[in-house]
């Protein structure tokens, strides 16, 4: 117990003493571009979970997906929106991991917010906590109030000024219940934390239903241009890369006694990888089993 609250602490310690001003900045990386459907992707720095939002740019609007962890970088996101001088129409929250919806709130207090039935519900009633428990944890770089979804998402086909998007849900993969956005016109599959891209993926019990999800992705192979929930948006590599990531947590997981020993094996396995602080985080809070000296 006594190394679980200092490891947490730790983790704790080297973000809250960032200000929001001495934050590294995120990046912006050009993911689809033809002339109707434009997608930029914001990717908040490593050391900060590489967390992605997605601004899908039509004609006449903006569809956005995921608003940030932290608050400057859905600030960042504000004046890319902005940049590009159009409304935004709809913003998904792809599930309900505070990561993806507790950042925005301050810098899109008007937005409206489009999720699953089960992910507006889950944010109804543990947004408000969560958020307060985080502003303790974190100090001033977590916005001061959240957007929280109005709008419920049902899977299905919609076309958006003539451009086909399909929403499913997809179950027990990083999390019990998420949305994925597909975009056939450009082969992009918005796959959110179901894929992450060189980055620590965020582990909180058994894998078996996230690999599922990973290999249904695997089998649609018309989609090339993969986009994650961490990290930079890929081509479909990152899916294999993710499964055989899995694969070795697994592993390692049934081969080592003790937290450290577990995350000393992952970082000298995926030494160039983001996310960190990820690992401290569901080691203290998320994954049970019978660690020694816990
Ligand atoms: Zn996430």
């Amino acid at each position: 117990m006594k190394t679980k609250m200092l490891m947490l602490v730790l983790v704790v310690m080297s973000i809250t003493n960032i200000t929001a001003q001495q934050l590294p900045k995120a990046n912006v990386v050009l993911a689809v571009n033809t002339r109707d459907i434009k997608i930029f992707t914001l990717v908040a720095p490593p050391e900060m979970f590489s967390n992605t939002t997605h601004v899908i740019e039509l004609p006449n609007e903006l569809i956005v997906v995921d608003g940030q962890f932290f608050a400057p970088y859905a600030q960042q996101v504000k004046a890319l929106t902005d940049s590009l001088k159009k409304p935004i129409t709809r913003f998904y929250i792809s599930h309900d991991h505070p990561d993806h919806y507790l950042g925005f709130g301050d810098a899109f207090p008007d937005a409206p917010v489009y999720a699953l039935r089960e992910t507006k519900e889950k944010i109804e009633k543990e947004g408000k906590s969560t958020l307060e428990q985080r502003q303790k944890q974190f100090g001033t770089i977590i916005a001061n109030s959240l957007n929280i979804p109005t709008h419920i998402q049902e899977p299905g086909e919609q076309t958006i000024e003539g451009v086909k998007f399909i929403f499913e849900k997809s179950l027990h993969n990083e999390d019990e219940v998420s949305l994925v956005i597909k975009v056939p016109a450009v082969n992009a599959y918005i796959a959110q934390d179901i894929v992450y891209n060189k980055t620590h993926l965020f582990i909180s019990g058994d894998t078996g239903g996230w690999k599922k999800a990973l290999k249904k992705i695997e089998s649609e192979k018309h989609y090339s241009i993969i986009l994650p929930g961490h990290g930079n948006p890929g081509n479909r590599s990152i899916i294999a890369e993710d499964l055989k990531y899995l694969d070795f947590v697994d592993k390692t997981l049934a081969n080592t006694t003790t937290k450290d020993e577990y995350k000393a094996k992952l970082l000298a396995a995926y030494p160039q990888y983001g996310g960190i602080h990820l690992i401290d985080i569901y080691l203290a809070y998320y994954l049970k089993k019978d660690w020694i000296n816990k």
